[in-house]
């Protein structure tokens, strides 16, 4: 380069980890591959990288699982395998960065951290060109801190003194270097951990609460709602039904409350005659094939179980998939006991179960007249329907 030719601003590249197999959140897939607003947890990181102009590209690490999912990598990015820690999939991803000068700026991001936007990128990366080495996104803690142990809470701890550490967190390309060299396989959680090690300041920047981390299945809805911006949802209805026979001496329960009567309901579970139709209403909703299909009742170990948790089962799906609840409507189909005066009990419970408001929730009653088997007080049929918002990907 010629001294009087201006310098060219130095390249801005990211690593996005993708390598964690995320068993926490509860499904049955690695959760940076879970469905988010209809996109795998990890695109939302890669399409923000990739849609901000000021990065030339970057590194995915990740098994073969997340570069199947991804299919075409942005223009400017490069696949690096994972390590079994953390640490060493970023030292996987220098090496793949090794023709990068040491004056790069790189961005190291979990993708567990959907909600990476431009705002904070910018703010990391206006850090640096105010000549820090390193500078991290944290929030503040809202909550008051107590010390805990065994179940008894203890002595408050200084919150002002806190603060809530995000990825990503930006780095001169050079010292991210220095300071995995010197870590030496001495372990930390993040990579500002091991550049003070060193003993570069890290800088702190204002944090961003979409950069909320999946961890939870419950998580799921929270990003849900943080990260549904312009999405085209479309609505889907399903239906369900379900019937159990009356047996004596049995306890009832129904809309997931237990009534007194002489008589329960019969069957493998609970055999909570209303939570079960309504199950199905959100499975079919969701095209998700049914009650039976997720919780077979060969399965010794739904024995008696308690129905709420087939509900939530399936409003944990509908959140999987970037979707809420809009309504449900039960109609519980009864002689008796009489229904009516457990109405919003059962609604407020179901409410609770779908963590919707009971706004959400229809609960009615009837009776045939004393016609058929219900009339005969032989059984209990129960009906539903689900209404759905959801993301508008079905081709
Ligand atoms: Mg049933």
């Amino acid at each position: 380069m010629s001294e009087s030719a201006p310098s060219p601003a130095p390249a801005v590249v990211a690593v996005l980890l993708a390598g964690g197999v995320g068993a926490r959140a509860g499904y049955d897939q690695p959760k940076q591959l879970a469905l988010l607003g209809g996109k795998p947890v990890l695109r939302w990181s890669l399409d923000a990288f990739a849609a901000h102009g000021g990065l030339s590209g970057g590194v995915l690490v990740g098994n073969d699982d997340v570069m199947a999912a991804v299919g075409m990598l942005p223009e400017g990015w490069i696949s690096a395998a994972p390590g079994d820690e953390r640490q060493q999939s970023v030292a996987n991803a220098l090496a793949a960065l090794a023709g990068f000068p040491d004056d790069a700026a790189v961005l190291v991001h979990d993708a567990a951290r959907p909600g990476v936007n431009a705002a904070v990128i910018d703010r990391l990366l206006a850090a640096l060109a105010d000549g820090a080495e390193a500078a991290i996104p944290t929030l503040p803690v809202p909550d008051t801190l107590v010390a805990q142990a065994d179940g008894v809470a203890g002595d408050v701890v200084d919150r002002g003194a806190l603060a809530r550490v995000q990825t990503p967190q930006a780095f001169r390309l050079g010292t991210l270097r220095r300071a995995h060299a010197a870590a030496d396989g001495a372990a930390a959680t993040d990579d500002a951990q091991l550049v003070r090690r060193i003993g570069v300041p890290v800088a702190a920047v204002a944090g961003d609460a979409r950069l909320h981390k999946l961890t939870y299945a419950d998580d799921m809805a929270i990003l849900s709602g943080l990260l549904e911006t312009g999405r085209m949802m479309q609505n889907a209805v399903g239906m369900g039904y379900d019937v159990h026979r009356l047996v004596a001496d049995k306890p009832l329960w129904i809309g997931g409350i237990e009534i007194a009567h002489s008589h329960g309901l019969e069957g493998h579970s609970d055999a909570d005659v209303a939570l079960h139709a309504l199950t199905d209403a959100i499975l079919g909703a969701l095209g998700d094939g049914d009650i039976g299909d997720h919780f077979p009742p060969s399965d010794p170990q739904w024995r008696g179980a308690a129905s709420h948790r087939f509900l939530s089962f399936a409003a944990t799906r509908v959140a999987a998939r970037g979707g809420r609840i809009a309504h449900v409507d039960l109609t519980i189909i009864a002689e008796a006991p009489k229904i009516g005066p457990h109405r919003q009990a059962i609604r407020e419970r179901i409410a609770d179960i779908l963590a919707v408001s009971p706004l959400r929730v229809s609960v009615k009653a009837t009776t045939t007249e004393r016609l058929g088997f219900t009339g005969r007080r032989e059984g209990i049929a129960a009906q539903a329907v689900a209404t759905l918002s959801l993301p508008d990907d079905r081709a």
